[in-house]
């Protein structure tokens, strides 16, 4: 049987708010906001009002613990993790602060009092959208995990004015807005003025002959921009720890311009704030791609300075000052420096800049200390993003880096590269730092590695490729750094607060804690057979895709049958993760359905959410084209109810969290290789869809989990992937030989999806014949097409699917975040709790 006594297994109580905050505790609290804080009239009932007056009610319950998490971590001497990374995708944070304080109940019940549905407000507030996809979705739940497990941690980030672009679809195409979310401020975050950064950049460093016969950099700065620092409280679920997300905002450093003021050049002063304010203006929304702009270096060279020079005041306060050399050695013991892809590279240049020039450290004991806090995480072995800036950018903004820069690779190659390889100018070419050309480049992954003492993949076949493929020689002179942490998603927001219907059945079946343990949902598998449970779970799929239902009609007026398969592919839009595949195979049903009206087959909802980079032509083509051909389908009678196909708008984290919950299918169809890790796979999993996918990233791992009856596996290996490469990719091969790929692709060319236009849809076919198809779509459509044939013979049986379905959620527990945590803590980071 299913049910268990709920006694049992009485969850531990969280020790500082659960039983001191009531329900007319948080309604005084909020009333309090709403007359003082935003001097609302009693007659006002707005929802907006009502958001912003519960988000500042608990907000100030979340300092109060923030504050005394600090002190007890600095009691502690705890060492902690400082998390470096370009982007955080937050998302909405009322509901995931309240599920992790243990104040959802109460507060629900403070707001009914009120006249006020809480899951609604939830709704409210904009997302914070301060990162991409997966990257920046990964450090924040790395930042729900550091303080669920009561680690001591700082996330260092920037507080752009506007996020991602909110996209839209006017006839097709994408529209790009800026991103508004603090238009009226945030009630999530505090300005802590005390702990501005003055930044120096530009001008020209002077060598100074010292009396001991060395020479001494001067750099006189040609200009200064001022870091104001936004903290944003991260609450950890049902533990000790309230942590800070430290977001820089850029502002023209005023010192510096009291001359222009005092000189009557008002109009150039106030010029130059808002130069200052471009830094910090807007998120590059290239997802995988390196940007190369001007702007984009200050971006990131005003938040590493910004981020080292709090570190290193954040130590001095507490262990006094790090040019003694008796404070170095705890500067290390204290002190981690996580590197999130290479964005934060310039980092480590700027710790050796400031211990050598502003603290008194010599280079080799600079060099000790920077070989010993920093790691570097790697997010991709796609050519195109790995990060080069140009020589001659650095020089003119950064200089006094750059001498830096030379003299790091000067020691590396002539120490380690030559040990290993002696007289060898070919591997000292590759291996340099620099990359000589007509343009010398700064191979900024190259300096990440050379410096950190360990750098990680993300997933094990991802790991291993940066071994075998990106840098077999760093592996060979440095056998023990190259590792591996497969990511990991927090269970808290990905199932207990997006998903409460099915949490709620996990809370009566599984003993313990699931959204901390999440091992222990393999309970459930005992009950994967179970008639009855069976019903439950997917009687709770059901509930959550009639809300979808209402959802993609809201959101495209388009009709949809929560009876059919719900097949879902939610990603940023780009060829490597091949939503073109799953178009030509929507292409390909279309057909088959047209050609044969009877043909069996469960009815299929395709669901997209993509955004493209403003940039990147051929994705927009994608969505324009699949937007197009959603519109025939959807309205074409002869097939109805068998195939729909939605492409829901600003795909973001609020979205995903109400698509998520209600998928049967999860595509995960990227090419074999290209796709490092992939996050998504794993909470579309952990609610209870199954994937049809390839052998890359997670999903290899996701495979082992949950056993090969429970997954549909297809398409090329890497093996086989770098084998087809070798011996020459052709596709044209393809389009000739399989004459349902001509017919779909051919189809693109007539009007017959864009009626008048023929040939708006062609950039899609061709660039898969004379593109060359670089990401090998149409040598796996076949089997594709073939997998999903078995998906939709194993969607009929629904006991069978039922089981699937269940194993998929029993069986994720290796995916929580919190497990990549303690992997970072116990191989890289050396941290323990401060409780
Ligand atoms: C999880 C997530 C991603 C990453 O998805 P992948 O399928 O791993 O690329 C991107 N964007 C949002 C909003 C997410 O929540």
């Amino acid at each position: 049987m299913v049910s268990k006594t709920k006694a049992s297994t009485k969850k531990p109580a969280v020790k500082s708010n659960k039983q001191s905050i009531t329900v007319a505790d948080i309604s005084q609290r909020i009333e309090h906001h709403l007359q003082f804080t935003m001097g609302e009239q009693s007659s006002a009932n707005q929802k907006p009002a009502y958001w912003r007056a519960t988000s500042l009610a608990l907000n100030d319950i979340i300092v109060e613990k923030l504050q005394s998490t600090k002190a007890r971590q600095n009691q502690n001497e705890a060492k902690s993790v400082n998390y470096l990374s370009l982007e955080y995708l937050m998302g909405r944070l009322l509901s995931n602060n309240l599920h992790n304080l243990g104040l959802y109940t109460n507060t629900e019940k403070a707001l009914q009092k009120m006249g006020f549905e809480l899951a609604d407000l939830c709704e409210e507030g904009a997302d914070l959208a301060l990162g991409n996809g997966g990257l920046g979705r990964l450090a924040a739940c790395f930042l729900d995990s550091l303080a669920t497990l009561d680690y001591n941690a700082m996330g260092y980030g920037v507080h752009y004015q506007h996020g991602l672009f909110k996209q839209s679809f006017v006839d097709g195409h994408q529209i790009e807005t800026p991103d508004m979310w603090r238009e009226f401020g945030s009630p999530w975050e505090v300005c802590r003025l005390e702990s501005s950064q003055t930044i120096p950049l530009y001008g020209h460093v002077e060598e100074i002959a010292q009396a001991d016969g060395t020479t001494a950099s001067v750099w006189h700065a040609g200009k200064m921009l001022k870091g104001v620092p936004w903290d944003v409280p991260i609450v950890g679920y049902n533990s000790q720890t309230v942590n800070a997300l430290r977001l820089w905002e850029c502002r023209a450093d005023s010192a510096f311009d009291w001359d222009l003021f005092n000189n009557g050049d008002y109009l150039n002063a106030h010029q130059q704030q808002v130069a200052a304010e471009t830094v910090s203006k807007v998120l590059y929304p290239n997802d995988e791609h390196d940007a190369g702009k001007e702007l984009r270096f200050v971006q990131q060279y005003f938040f590493c300075a910004c981020s080292v020079q709090d570190i290193i005041a954040r130590f001095e306060n507490q262990y006094g000052l790090i040019s003694e050399s008796k404070n170095w050695p705890t500067f290390c013991e204290k002190v981690a420096i996580q590197l999130n892809d290479t964005h934060p590279t310039i980092a480590i240049l700027e710790l050796m800049r400031t211990l050598i020039d502003n603290h008194n450290i010599d280079w080799d004991n600079a060099w000790g200390i920077c070989q010993k806090v920093f790691a570097y995480t790697n997010h991709t072995l796609l050519p195109e993003a790995l990060e080069k800036w140009s020589v001659a950018l650095f020089e003119r903004v950064l200089p006094r880096h750059l001498t830096i820069l030379y003299r790091i690779n000067e020691a590396f190659l002539n120490n380690d590269v030559e040990a290993l390889w002696p007289n060898n100018d070919d591997m000292r070419r590759r291996l340099s730092l620099i990359e000589e050309g007509h343009e010398r480049k700064v191979r900024m992954a190259h300096l990440c590695v050379v410096t950190s003492h360990k750098v990680n993949g993300v997933a094990q076949i991802h790991s291993d490729l940066v071994k075998q493929d990106l840098f077999p020689e760093f592996d060979q002179l440095w056998p023990t750094k190259l590792t591996n942490v497969t990511n990991g998603i927090t269970p808290r927001r990905w199932l207990k607060a997006c998903n409460p219907l099915l949490a709620e059945l996990l809370d009566k079946t599984i003993d313990g804690d699931w959204a901390k343990d999440l091992n222990s949902l393999s309970e459930l598998a005992k009950f994967a057979d179970d008639a009855t449970f069976q019903k439950k779970f997917m009687a709770i799929k059901h509930q959550n895709k009639i809300a979808l239902t209402k959802e993609i009609k809201t959101l495209t007026g388009v009709t949809v049958s929560p009876d059919a398969i719900f097949d879902v592919q939610i990603k940023r839009l780009h060829e490597y993760k091949r939503q073109h595949l799953n178009l030509l195979h929507i292409i390909a049903l279309y057909r088959r359905l047209l050609a044969n009206p009877e043909l069996d087959m469960q009815p299929r909802v395709f669901i997209f959410g993509a955004k493209a980079a403003p940039g990147y032509e051929l994705a927009k083509e994608i969505i324009y084209a699949t937007n197009k051909i959603a519109e025939k389908i959807n309205n074409d009678v002869r097939i109805q109810d068998k195939l729909k196909v939605v492409f829901l708008p600003n795909y973001r984290v609020s979205l995903a969290e109400k698509i998520i919950p209600a998928a049967d299918v999860s595509e995960q169809i990227s090419t074999a290789g290209k796709e490092a890790s992939g996050t998504g796979n794993m909470k579309l999993a952990l609610n209870g869809a199954v994937t049809i996918g390839t052998l890359d990233g997670a999903n290899i791992e996701i495979a082992e989990e949950v056993g090969d009856d429970n997954i549909f596996i297809f398409g090329l290996t890497v093996d086989e992937v770098k084998a087809l490469d070798a011996q020459g990719y052709n596709s044209a091969e393809y389009y000739e030989n399989n004459a349902e790929i001509r017919a779909c692709l051919d189809w693109l060319d007539t009007d017959y999806f864009t009626p008048g236009n023929p040939g708006e849809l062609s950039a899609v076919k061709r660039c898969f014949l004379e593109g060359g198809d670089p990401y090998k779509v149409l040598a796996d459509f076949q089997t594709y097409a073939n997998a999903h044939q078995a998906l939709d013979s194993a969607y009929k049986n629904q006991q069978q699917w039922a089981k699937m379905a269940i194993l998929n959620t029993a069986l994720m527990g290796k995916f929580n975040s919190d497990r990549s945590i303690e992997d970072y803590v116990q191989n890289i980071w050396n941290l323990t709790p401060s409780v």
